[in-house]
């Protein structure tokens, strides 16, 4: 078939889970074309990237790592650049239509704001970027008119779930959750808990830092906050509930008492290839669900008591201000601090909460300000306890 029109995307972070998954999605479309692709260093991954998909402009954040590309690719016509400079540049280029947000950590807000500035879409996986900046960006987004395009399963399921409704009826989002892998764990047996151990996820497959986040359920308290934003709903009006098989993605509470759900496999190319799309739904090869093969699908309330990552970040969010930022900036700090086997398991949680308890909330932060916050927090955690 002829194609009529190509959709041009631009990615952040592309040799990551998310991004090398929006790259399967481009590889099975012929009307999806890349302009850009970028990373923190992996460039032997990014070089083969490159290869099968002539973006012209390629960004590897780590300088040194830049000019090793640069050499390995002189015979292709892709230009090589570095460092924030070229994730800014990377997230305006003129060829764009879209931007995907597959970047992890609010090293994203940047990036993300400028795309909107110049009238990009964006489909967002990077959600740490909406819970510290959501402020600045939900409203920068309406005025621009820019779609800001959910990737992360969940967020994708609720806007799915919303289409073609009205959305000042909702009464509840319910956001599910696997539990991660330590579900049903009590606190003595988590002070044990090994990296390795917390990156043996059940269902999904994803990057380290947010297979981390799963464990101790601050990811699920980031997508609460997410939510927040994206849906313009209170924080008392969302509900986790624990549902291991992730099979519903994420449900919607309709002020009639009607509950919307999106169910389906556990697979990101589904909603990776909603937010390219939409309002469209394309042809996605893969697993389907069997009803008759499911043993069940169970749904539990979660143990906030345990894994205090979700009570922390609801009471960052109510909090509001400045206060998101740090809780999220804590947690970013104390993970890569865990990866490294410098802290163990249940200090992540302390972390979080120090760095919180300290903190002087500024009400409205402006981007220097949220800037600002996240290097005193990292710089208050790297001198008290990495
Ligand atoms: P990942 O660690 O697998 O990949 C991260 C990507 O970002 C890599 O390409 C890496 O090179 C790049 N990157 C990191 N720092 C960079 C920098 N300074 N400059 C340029 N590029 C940089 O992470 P992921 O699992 O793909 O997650 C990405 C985002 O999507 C996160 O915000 C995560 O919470 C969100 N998300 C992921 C999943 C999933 O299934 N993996 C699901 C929902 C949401
Ligand atoms: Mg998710």
């Amino acid at each position: 078939t002829e194609v009529l029109y190509m959709k041009t995307i631009a990615i952040l972070g592309s040799t990551g889970s998310i991004g090398t998954q929006t790259l399967d999605i481009v590889r099975n479309n012929e009307d999806l074309e890349v302009c850009a692709l970028s990373a923190a260093s992996n460039v032997t991954l990014l070089e083969e990237q490159i290869r099968e998909f002539h973006p012209k402009l390629a960004i590897v954040y780590n300088e040194e790592a830049a000019g090793i590309l640069k050499s390995r690719i002189a015979d292709t016509a892709t230009v090589v650049k570095t460092g924030m400079e070229g994730l800014l540049e990377l997230a305006a280029m003129p060829e764009s239509d879209i931007l995907v947000t597959a970047i992890v950590g609010m090293i994203g807000i940047r990036p993300t704001i400028t795309a909107i500035e110049v009238g990009k879409d964006i489909a967002l996986a990077n959600k740490e970027t909406l819970v510290t900046a959501g402020h600045l960006i939900m409203p920068l987004a309406k005025e621009k008119g820019v779609q800001i395009l959910p990737v992360d399963s969940e967020h994708s399921a609720i806007f799915q779930c919303l289409h073609g409704e009205s959305q000042n009826r909702i009464s509840r989002l319910l956001i599910t959750a696997s539990g991660g892998p330590f579900q049903g764990k009590k606190t003595e047996e988590l002070e044990g808990m090994t990296a390795a151990d917390a990156l043996k996820h059940p269902t999904w497959s994803m990057g380290k830092k947010i297979t981390i986040d799963s464990s101790t359920l601050v990811n699920k308290g980031l997508e609460v906050l997410e939510a927040h934003w994206l849906f313009d709903v209170d924080l008392d009006q969302i509900e986790v509930v624990v549902q291991p098989q992730s099979i519903i993605h994420s449900m919607v509470e309709f002020e009639d008492g009607a509950v919307m759900a999106q169910l389906g496999t556990p697979d990101m190319r589904l909603p990776i290839q909603y937010a390219l799309y939409y309002p469209d739904r394309r042809p996605l090869p893969g697993d389907r669900l069997d009803f008759t093969k499911l043993a069940g699908i169970t749904i539990d309330k979660p143990d906030m008591e345990t894994f205090r990552g979700l009570k922390l970040a609801i009471e960052a969010g109510k909090t509001g201000g400045s206060m998101p930022t740090v809780f999220n900036a804590a947690n970013e700090e104390a993970v890569a601090a865990f990866l490294a086997d410098k802290i163990r398991f249940l200090d992540i949680y302390r972390i979080i909460e120090e760095s919180m308890k300290r903190h002087k909330v500024i009400a409205h932060p402006d981007l220097d300000q949220i800037l600002e916050t996240e290097r005193e927090t990292r710089e208050y955690i790297r001198s008290a306890f990495v």
